[in-house]
């Protein structure tokens, strides 16, 4: 059987955690969301690619949902005696895969060097960027535009925005193996991600739409809304700014026409008769994933009913 996973970052990890304890690592295909990558200190940094693959190798920091377990931040220390910018915390472990990784980038596309990385770290499971070509989102807000890093972590997602590009999708093409993969799966998942930041970057590369369309495999989602708000992150006002409504409707509205099934929270449960009148069959369970034993629930529960 093969899974396709549409992921961004800390919620998807979560759940692609719970799927590898169900399906062999080789039937796992994650597509990544690389519009929030940044260049720190000179470094490419690709965060959502890493939160996955610290996930699917057991070392991320679980409690922090990013960056590695145990780490240390010397080198963060170092670099403001220089002057350095410090608001985006690089760990002195995970510098190692931003180090490997621009350097390797000089030769290679980010689809090889997103695999070598993997591999190195013990991932069987296969981790596509999206793109090989750069596509960014950036944040409007009254004050200029700022880059999905400056927003989300320098200013903590506190400043207003007016709106959200994805610079580069128009020339954007998805990386080899993405249409493919989705064309031929089985199921294809949609993480529990930010849907205007982590999965709409994905959304916005020219091909990958057309491919969720065609693929015979059932779409399944689970809604990264729960009780009309996100279970964590800034996705509630980046949808609200969307015009899409804050609970599993605008989240189906976001992924349709192709969104077959939604896992939604039974608080969200009075939502399944609007689902069904829209297409998309409301799947109604705990969806919090609150631990190993709710991820491993919640993936079993997503791959059951096919
Ligand atoms: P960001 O934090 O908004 O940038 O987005 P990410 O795409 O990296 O992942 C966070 C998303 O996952 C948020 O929209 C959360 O609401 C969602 N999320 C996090 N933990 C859970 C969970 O346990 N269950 C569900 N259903 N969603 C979750």
């Amino acid at each position: 059987m093969s899974v396709v996973a549409l992921a961004g970052g800390t919620g998807a990890a979560k759940l692609l955690r719970g799927l590898a304890t169900l399906i062999p690592p080789r039937d796992l295909t994650v597509i990544g969301n690389t519009g929030d990558d940044a260049e720190i200190w000179g470094l490419h940094v690709s965060p959502d690619l890493d939160t996955v693959t610290y996930a699917l190798a057991g070392t991320l920091d679980v409690a922090r949902g990013w960056g590695l377990a145990d780490e240390t931040f010397q080198c963060l220390r170092a670099m403001a005696t220089y002057g350095a910018e410090t608001w985006f915390n690089l760990g002195d472990r995970d510098l190692a895969t931003h180090l490997v990784r621009t350097r390797a980038l000089r030769d290679a596309p980010l689809s090889a060097v997103t695999a070598r990385l993997a591999a190195s770290l013990g991932v069987a499971a296969r981790i596509l960027p999206m793109s090989d070509e750069p596509v960014r989102t950036m944040i409007r807000t009254p004050g200029g535009r700022l880059t999905f890093q400056e927003y989300f972590v320098r200013e903590k997602s506190l400043v207003e925005v007016t709106g959200v590009d994805y610079d580069g999708a128009a020339a954007a093409r998805p990386a080899p193996g993405v249409v493919d993969a989705i064309r031929s799966a089985d199921l294809v998942v949609v993480c529990p991600s930010n849907p205007v930041t982590s999965i709409g970057p994905i959304l916005s590369v020219p091909g990958i739409p057309d491919a969720l369309r065609a693929t015979a495999a059932p779409v399944v989602g689970v809604s990264p809304i729960v009780g009309g708000a996100a279970v964590s992150g800034p996705a509630a006002a980046l949808m609200r700014m969307r015009g899409l409504e804050v609970s599993p409707l605008g989240v189906a509205a976001a992924y349709a026409p192709w969104l077959r099934r939604l896992l939604i929270d039974s608080r969200d449960g009075t939502h399944a008769g609007e689902l069904a009148q829209r297409g998309v069959e409301a799947d109604v369970t705990d969806i919090m994933m609150t631990g190993r034993e709710r991820e491993s629930a919640l993936a079993r529960r997503v791959l059951e009913r096919r």
